[in-house]
């Protein structure tokens, strides 16, 4: 008997399997796990895998601190749609700067930051915290393409004045030698953000500080934070604080004229960490139910602020083949079990010959954003035995009739010449008609399938 190879579809139906990007579902996407991890790491509790060594972030001193600096610049390469540099201000101060170009206004940049010094051991409050959340941020909004600019900043020397972010702000305004002026709209500058400690022994108050001043647009921030926190639900309770404290980064972009805000923990309600700037800053003081709610209402600001392009990353599986529901994108389809590209396929629609899981990503410019992987399976089967389906009267003018004598569940389609499905049914009725008076005259083809065998028969319609 000869064998062919035919898809055999295992999925419900005709579904469309939906990746959803809403700024709702991004927020989501924030992991408490995540934040715990990367805090660990960060403050030494942890050892982690750094230039392909497990190593121990013992130090985040000013001048001891290269390994934290590797350690964050890896963590970020590793993130699609980012471009990730050290900026050397020093002899020893060395900022981490990640750059997702904005696809439709890539001049306008919203700039999410942390300090990752720390002036002793462990600091984990300071500020391992606010480091792991733009990290954190920048896994979430890297697989997406955006309108706009956002840059990733981890500032080095913020404990002996603020050095690293003065100098990266020093350098947006410098205009000369033919530079422009950077257009930074927001900054949202995160430092000690785990932090809450009212009522000992309970939950805490989730009281935060947003600290602001009436330079540029900086009330905007402001404004914009309570608006996500009114429109999405969160377990935060918010403090503005007008005019907000100089003592951290944000201050160097006041400085030039930028909009800026600090988001943390409530220093306004003395309910800072009781540990500050000692070695008794620990990961176990951590609340990193609160922090991942802070962590979430930045990546609500950013999110929001980018503005995510319409770029279609869902997919639809059909018994044949997938098809990115991107109508005018670029394609790449993936082999989700290699983590490879297909060599070839970059059509939106793609049949696989062997069984495993897939993706597609698709592009817009340089910006690509992937769909989840689904599995597709590719059964050898047979042929039906010719006694078992008759597809008749051939040629066909109204009522084409199928009968079935195999006693096996069908999945039938009629395609024309090029393929393109006009009819999909499922049966296991031993007759039945389709009604193709509506077609135009010529040849089509029936595919009948069942979980073990499939035929092809072509027909003529007068
Ligand atoms: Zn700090």
């Amino acid at each position: 008997m000869k064998r062919i190879f035919t898809v055999i579809y295992f999925v419900f139906g005709l579904s469309q399997l939906v990746y959803s990007q809403s700024i709702q579902d991004l927020m989501n996407q924030v992991s408490n796990a995540n934040l715990q991890l990367a805090v660990s790491e960060l403050s030494g509790e942890q050892a982690t895998m750094i230039n392909g060594s497990l190593q121990t972030i013992t130090s985040r001193v000013y001048n001891n601190n290269d390994l934290a600096a590797d350690f964050i610049k890896e963590r970020l390469e590793a993130f699609p749609n980012l471009t990730v540099e050290f900026q050397n201000f020093n002899t020893s101060g060395k900022n981490v700067i990640a750059t997702q170009l904005g696809q439709t206004n890539p001049d306008n940049i919203y700039l999410v930051c942390a300090h990752y010094d720390s002036v002793t051991t462990y600091c984990a409050d300071d500020n391992a915290t606010g480091v792991a959340a733009v990290i954190e941020i920048a896994r979430i909004m890297s697989t997406q393409c955006t309108d706009n600019t956002i840059i990733y900043a981890l500032w080095d020397e913020e404990e002996i004045g603020l050095r690293g972010a003065n100098f990266y702000a020093s350098e947006a305004v410098d205009e000369t030698n033919g530079n422009t002026r950077d257009n930074i709209l927001g900054v949202i500058n995160m430092d000690m953000i785990g932090y809450d400690g009212d009522a000992p022994g309970t939950a805490g108050d989730n009281e935060f500080d947003i600290d602001v001043r009436n330079i540029a647009n900086s009330i905007g921030i402001k404004d914009d934070l309570i608006s996500i926190l009114n429109t999405y639900t969160f377990n935060l309770n918010v403090i503005v604080v007008n005019p907000g404290t100089t003592a951290s980064d944000h201050s160097r972009f006041w400085n030039q004229g930028y909009s800026a805000v600090l988001v943390g923990e409530s220093w306004e309600t003395n309910d800072q960490t009781p540990d500050y700037h000692t070695s008794g800053d620990r990961v176990d003081d951590i609340d990193f139910q609160y922090m991942t709610e802070l962590t979430k209402l930045v990546t609500g600001y950013f999110a929001t602020k980018a503005g995510l392009l319409s770029l279609d990353n869902t997919l639809t599986q059909s018994p044949t083949e997938l098809a990115s529901n991107e109508t005018s994108g670029s394609y790449q389809w993936i082999n989700c079990d290699t983590n490879t590209p297909i060599n070839g396929e970059t059509n939106q629609t793609f049949t696989p010959v062997t069984s495993g899981n897939y993706a597609v990503e698709v592009s817009n410019g340089s910006c690509v954003e992937r769909s989840i992987c689904v599995s597709f399976s590719v059964l050898s089967t047979e042929e039906f035995n010719p006694n078992d389906i008759r597809v008749y009267p051939n040629p066909v003018t109204h009522i084409l009739k199928i009968e079935n004598q195999s006693r096996l569940s069908l999945h039938i389609t009629l395609n024309d010449i090029s393929g393109k499905k006009l009819r999909t049914l499922k049966t296991k009725k031993d007759y039945l008609e389709i009604d193709v008076n509506d077609l135009t005259s010529g040849i089509y083809f029936v595919e009948i399938a069942s979980q073990t065998k499939s035929s092809t028969i072509k027909i003529v319609k007068e």
